[in-house]
């Protein structure tokens, strides 16, 4: 066994501090992403299913690499929460998507609310509210104009900060989202304690809530436990007419995916805000 040990160590030594320093080689590259501007948001709309009107959307990160070409965002956050690089990470996403929202306003469209996915190191950070009111200020924005994203594991984190802080963002007037529902590991008390006021059905129970019971009967659960809490429904990664359909017949609230639109950059954000036929509602 011992000799065993020492084959597979040398085996995987060599391999390991190659990962290693792929790794502590990739932190670097996005610790410099992120103040070199290789950082940019895409934004996905959210429409309700009965009157179709524009309720939100998404600013969803991308990394775009000088060599490596464009890095889906599932490669660089987790590395970005092991580093706590997604502190910075975070609060480069909140101030573009605020001077975004400035602009367009300024540019005399009406973005809907737009939601934001923060990590769990953000929201126990102490200044994690203050950052927003502050970008709030600086781009003279209505704390309604902004949606914060949140994870029920991420939630569960250091429960007394990150209480305290969804109190404070709450009175500040910014809506709440519990992201990816369903998904986590976590007590529903927590839907008490905080103020909530969106579930955002995953797309892995929205994939085939046509085809399979077992993803219906969850998804018609998490419905009915939001309405009884009076909370908005939306259901992520909706791809076809028939689950759209299909979450209309459960009273599902809104949709979000390819169906209505991919994530796309501010300018052609823009030019479909333009052309949507119903208008935001505000
Ligand atoms: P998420 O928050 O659950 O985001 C939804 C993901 O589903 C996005 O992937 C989106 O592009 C994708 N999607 C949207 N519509 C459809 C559809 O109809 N079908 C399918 N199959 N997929 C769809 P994306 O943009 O690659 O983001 C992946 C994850 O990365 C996000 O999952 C979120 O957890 C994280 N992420 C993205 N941006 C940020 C950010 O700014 N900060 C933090 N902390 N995390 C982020
Ligand atoms: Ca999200
Ligand atoms: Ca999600
Ligand atoms: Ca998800």
């Amino acid at each position: 066994a011992k000799q065993q040990g020492q084959r597979l160590l040398r085996f995987f030594s060599p391999e390991m501090t190659q990962r290693a320093r792929e790794r502590l080689h990739l932190e670097a590259e996005l610790r410099r992403a992120i103040t070199h501007d290789e950082l940019f948001l895409v934004y996905q709309p959210q429409v309700n299913l009965t009157t179709s009107k524009l309720v939100g959307m998404e600013a969803l990160v991308r990394w775009r690499h000088p060599e490596r070409g464009l890095i889906p965002p599932n490669a660089f956050i987790p590395l970005a929460e092991e580093s706590g690089l997604v502190v910075s990470l975070g609060d480069w996403v909140l101030r573009a998507a605020c001077r975004q929202l400035r602009a367009w306003l300024d540019a005399g469209l009406t973005p809907p609310r737009t939601a934001i996915n923060i990590s769990a190191a953000q929201l126990s950070e102490d200044q994690f509210v203050g950052r927003i009111a502050e970008q709030l200020r600086l781009y003279v924005l209505s704390p309604q104009s902004i949606e914060v994203e949140l994870t029920e594991t991420c939630v569960m984190v250091d429960s007394e900060r990150s209480f305290q802080s969804l109190a404070e963002l709450h009175a500040l007037g910014v809506h709440l989202s519990i992201d990816d529902f369903g998904t986590g590991y976590s007590s529903l008390a927590y839907l008490q304690q905080i103020a909530v006021n969106k579930l955002k059905i995953d797309l892995s129970f929205v994939r085939d809530v046509t085809t399979n019971p077992n993803n219906a009967a969850i998804v018609r659960a998490i419905i009915a436990l939001g309405k009884s809490l009076d909370l908005e429904i939306i259901a992520e990664g909706v791809e076809s007419p028939e689950q759209a359909d299909h979450l209309r017949s459960l009273g599902c609230d809104s949709i979000q995916g390819y169906l209505i639109s991919r994530p796309l950059p501010a300018d052609e954000m823009a030019a479909w805000l333009r052309q949507w036929p119903a208008s935001s509602e505000q």
